[in-house]
């Protein structure tokens, strides 16, 4: 039996992993030129996920410990600083076993995704090889590349957010009703943008400062330290700023706002980085679609999405949209490829 898995993602590498250990013969196609897909670590700063949570993730707390990779928690000690309206800075203590805790890799997320692939044989992940058609004959399902090139498989599994799957087309073609599903389930984080100054020095810890921050007013609105243990100091932010927002500013102006408002909430050290990092996942065409830039009002309601019975046993959908207790998250991405390669 050879499996083609389509993304690699955290989702499409671990899928890919656990086949593998089940002796099945796998191939990942990637469109990108580098793995990871939303996980992005530059100069061991995360640009996509930061965080995982041991206390209720599970999987990937257990996924870390077998890789052996080494952990840090996230620093939160110190006050947190809030700006409702623009300009007024308030200070508070946040009381004690307020904050979940959480946990960063050294070397960023990406440490991860990069262990997961060196479990993988040589040569198994093919880069910068689209997915545009995956088609049914008797017996088998043949995918066909951008560049053209077909391979047939026994069983596909799709380990891409379910709003890219229309990017893709299918021989027999998906019904209406599963076409709706995998449009409305919109992809976690799409339509964020992620900041991230960097630092000498954590300088906000001098002054019993978390690098917490909140604000309904600045351009960001929530920003934590994004330090390396023994590396260089950072705060990172997530926008307030729609997509749409975001994308009448150009960069200059946007670093400007920026740092004018860590300015405002951890004062005038703030000023200066040493580089400002800024990474736009709406404008990212292997992650989010244009329906992706809406801000989303709720967290989305995340469950496995069935393919149509002409596909069954034939084409799977894993990814963290796909699970219905974690998803969103890298937890919810690992138990996405548990399920379907059970499944299998
Ligand atoms: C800014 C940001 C912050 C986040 N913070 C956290 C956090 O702190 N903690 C947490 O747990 N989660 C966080 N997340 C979510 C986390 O990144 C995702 O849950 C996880 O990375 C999803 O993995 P995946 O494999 O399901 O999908 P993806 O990572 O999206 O992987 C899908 C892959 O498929 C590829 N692909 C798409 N279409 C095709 C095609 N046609 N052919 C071939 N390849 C294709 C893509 O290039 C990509 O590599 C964050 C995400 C973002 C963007």
């Amino acid at each position: 039996m050879n499996i083609a898995i389509i993304g690699a993602g955290v989702s499409g590498l671990y899928a890919a992993s656990l086949l593998i250990e089940k002796g099945y013969d796998v191939t990942v196609f990637e469109a990108r030129d580098r793995i990871g897909g939303r996980v992005l670590s530059r100069d061991d700063f995360d640009l996509g996920p930061t965080w995982y949570w041991p206390e209720t993730e599970t999987t990937i707390t257990q996924l870390i410990e077998r890789l052996s990779l080494p952990t840090f928690s996230q620093y939160t000690a110190g006050d947190l600083m809030l700006e409702r309206q623009l300009g007024v800075i308030e200070r508070h203590t946040l009381p004690p076993g307020h904050i979940v805790p959480s946990m960063r890799l050294v070397g960023g997320m990406a440490s991860l995704t990069t262990a997961l692939a060196a479990t993988l044989p040589a040569g198994m992940i093919q880069l910068e090889s689209t997915v545009t058609s995956i088609r049914q004959t008797d017996n088998e399902v043949v995918i066909e590349l951008e560049a053209g090139q077909t391979t047939a498989f026994t069983h596909v599994i799709l380990a891409i957010p379910p709003r890219l799957v229309s990017r893709i087309s299918f021989q027999p073609e998906l019904s209406e009703t599963t076409k709706e599903k995998l449009e409305n389930t919109p992809t976690w984080m799409a339509g964020q943008a992620k900041v991230l100054a960097v630092y000498d020095r954590p300088f906000w810890r001098d002054n019993g400062l978390s690098g917490q921050g909140m604000s309904w007013a600045g351009v960001l609105q929530e920003i934590h330290d994004a330090s390396q243990p023994d590396g260089l100091a950072a705060l990172f932010g997530f926008f307030r700023l729609s997509a749409a927002e975001r994308s009448v500013l150009d960069r200059d102006e946007l670093n400007r706002r920026v740092i004018d408002q860590l300015v405002r909430l951890f004062g005038e050290e703030a000023r200066q980085p040493r580089e400002v990092i800024y990474v736009d996942w709406s404008s990212d065409r292997h992650t989010a679609t244009v329906q992706d830039g809406e801000p989303l009002i709720d967290f989305p309601l995340y469950q496995p999405i069935a393919l149509d019975p002409a596909w069954e046993g034939r084409l799977s959908l894993a990814g963290t949209e796909t699970d219905s207790l974690f998803g969103g998250h890298i937890e919810g991405a690992l138990r996405a490829a548990e399920r379907v390669v059970e499944h299998l």
